[in-house]
């Protein structure tokens, strides 16, 4: 498969310390991308199985009204994943590798600002709360020590 990676980013707007990236993927390639990001130091994932109708649904013809119905939605997994702004180009372009098949109805990525993490059992907020324990941020910055 040929690597197909993300267009060159603009600034993101409104700028913000964090992000969330919620992919809406099939079912199927969600093992693949959940892996892919393992391996690459992403610890917090959160996924929901979601059914949705995009480009896919409306490429078959059925329906001889005009108002959605119950059937033309497909089986989706949402995943979101909060990760600090200089990580997003990483996830995105490694979900990209593992989600894509080049068919109708590979899916989407939406980008959103998020104001502040909380980590519950601390209290912690911010870079503090974000981070996880030998995530992408630890491995960074063991290589660059070494
Ligand atoms: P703690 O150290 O208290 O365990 P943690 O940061 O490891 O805190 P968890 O409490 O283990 O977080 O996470 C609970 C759930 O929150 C996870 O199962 C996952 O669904 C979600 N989650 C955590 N971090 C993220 C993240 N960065 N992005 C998306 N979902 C996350
Ligand atoms: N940014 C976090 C870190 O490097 C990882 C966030 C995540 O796994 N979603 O520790």
């Amino acid at each position: 498969r040929p690597v197909i990676k993300a267009q060159s980013s603009p600034d993101y707007a409104p700028d913000s310390q964090f992000y969330k990236i919620e992919a809406i993927l099939r079912p199927w390639r969600v093992a693949h991308v959940s892996s892919g990001l393992m391996k690459m130091g992403i610890r917090g994932v959160t996924v929901s199985d979601v059914r949705g109708f995009g480009a896919q649904g409306g490429s078959m013809e059925r329906q001889a009204g005009s108002e959605f119905s119950e059937n033309m939605f497909l089986a989706k997994v949402k995943m979101e994943i909060v990760v600090s702004k200089d990580q997003v180009e990483a996830v995105i372009d490694k979900i990209i590798e593992e989600a894509r098949t080049g068919e109708i109805g590979d899916g989407k990525i939406f980008l959103i600002p998020v104001s502040d993490v909380i980590r519950i059992r601390t209290g912690e907020r911010g870079e503090k709360a974000e981070r996880m324990m030998g995530g992408l941020a630890d491995i960074i910055s063991t290589a660059s020590s070494n």
